[in-house]
């Protein structure tokens, strides 16, 4: 038999962890100035159910009118990364509350070190477009860079609501503008102002918008599909199947020899297509419908990769000799700061990403850049109307550090042992104010 000695387990044991590595998604949201990415992120945290404790706090006000307040007074929908929590309503982790850290990713193309930045932090990405402008040409440079740091990504195309709305010319666009292997995961069900569902090409149901009384719609309302949308459903579903089949073996052979997917395994050939970056999910939606922005998120869980879906990050020793940061939390701690942040309440923080090992509170980490230690006094979850004080953060994580005072952004910070630098030296940047 093996014994344990309880005093000889480490801190960073996996066990420790308040639930696994793969219930976290990094991602990012991209799009085209006035596709809407503010509104779909602002939607995004209120509609995962941020919003329910404001709710009681701020009793008789709706959502919306929360929002505008918060707008007016410029909350945390800005800071570099926002914390949320979602249950899936279909797939493997339905039912699992799934951390969900969606991270800034500026829309400006300007300050390309700081958007490819960004994009390094994040495991898989959102990309919004416009459903009637379709796809612009700032949006060409936003997906170029997401092939360049090969980030997993999922098309939503809103605005399903307005005027002159065209979910398949947007693929269409997707595909011969960008050169994404596109392919419709839902069809709209109606458009403009009759726009009012969604058809799951996957499990073969639809989804209506229609209000329950649960006034946070996280119990979804599905139905059969709209007999006269039945034959071009079966057509799509059938050319996702074709698509993902290409990416999975077993699919494939079940396909080719007409035999039963479950719809488990179409989720699991989906997932796969998309983060082999060949394969992009395309969803209709606008942001204004919250159950929409709920079946857009199932599809984050479902569809994007987590931290250790993809591949570990790489740096280089002082050398420069490549090394690997170990997705693992026992292993040493490295990971980046990429954000500077200076709280009217607690001062100057840093947004952080835990690559390897984990980071206790209280714990001294290493820069390789001023070859000095500092201790991070508190860490921080940002959500969008509080902060969560955490003892802990793990490999994949990404959390706000307090009390690091000599950091610019782009910066290692590590354990002592570590040799390693997770980006090449830059220019300093200036620190972002909230106010
Ligand atoms: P951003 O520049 O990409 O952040 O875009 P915004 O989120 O600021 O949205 C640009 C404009 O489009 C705003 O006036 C939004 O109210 C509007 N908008 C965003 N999403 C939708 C949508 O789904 N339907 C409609 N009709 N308007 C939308």
């Amino acid at each position: 038999t093996v014994v344990t000695d309880k005093a000889k387990v480490s801190p960073a044991n996996a066990k420790d962890r308040p639930f696994p590595l793969e219930w976290t998604r990094n991602i990012g949201i991209a799009a085209h100035i006035d596709a809407g990415k503010t509104t779909t992120t602002e939607r995004i945290l209120f509609y995962s159910g941020a919003v329910h404790k404001m709710g009681e706090v701020h009793e008789g006000t709706t959502v919306t009118d929360w929002m505008e307040q918060e707008r007016e007074r410029g909350i945390t929908i800005t800071a570099a990364a926002i914390s949320c929590a979602w249950n899936a309503s279909c797939g493997p982790w339905k039912g699992i509350k799934q951390r969900i850290n969606i991270i800034d990713t500026p829309g400006h193309v300007d300050f390309t070190a700081e958007v490819e930045r960004s994009l390094r932090v994040l495991d898989g990405a959102v990309a919004v477009f416009d459903a009637v402008a379709g796809v612009q040409p700032q949006s060409e440079t936003v997906w170029r860079q997401a092939n360049k740091y090969k980030v997993p990504r999922i098309a939503f195309i809103n605005k399903m609501d307005r005027v002159g709305a065209d979910f398949h010319r947007a693929i269409d666009d997707i595909r011969t503008k960008l050169k994404g292997n596109a392919h419709a995961l839902f069809l709209p069900i109606g458009k403009e102002e009759n726009f009012t569902g969604l058809i799951d090409l996957v499990q073969m149901i639809a989804y209506t918008f229609e209000d329950s009384n649960d006034s946070l719609g996280l119990v979804p309302i599905t139905g059969e599909i709209p007999a006269e949308l039945l034959a071009e459903a079966q057509s799509y579903r059938e050319k996702l199947l074709e698509a993902v089949s290409d990416f999975d073996d077993v699919i494939a052979e079940k396909y080719l020899g007409g035999e039963e997917i479950s719809v488990g395994e179409f989720m699991l050939a989906v997932r796969k297509a998309t983060i082999s970056l060949n394969f992009c999910g395309v969803v209709p939606g606008s942001a204004f419908k919250k159950k929409g922005i709920q079946r857009l998120l199932d599809c984050v869980v479902n569809y994007l990769p987590s931290p250790i879906d993809v591949p570990p990050m790489a740096g280089e020793d002082s050398d420069g000799k490549p090394v690997e940061a170990p997705v693992d939390d026992k292993a040493k701690l490295s990971g980046l700061a990429f954000k500077l942040w200076n709280d009217p309440f607690v001062g100057k923080i840093v947004f952080y990403r835990v690559y390897s090992g984990f980071l206790p509170k209280g714990m001294s980490v290493y820069n390789p850049r001023t070859r000095r230690s500092e201790r991070v006094s508190r860490l921080v979850l940002m959500r969008a109307m509080d902060r969560e004080e955490i003892d802990k953060a793990y490999c994949g994580d990404i959390c706000a550090l307090v009390g690091v005072k000599d950091v610019i952004t782009g910066d290692t910070l590590c354990d002592e042992d570590f040799d390693i630098r997770l980006e090449p030296p830059s220019f300093p940047e200036p620190v972002i104010s909230m106010s």
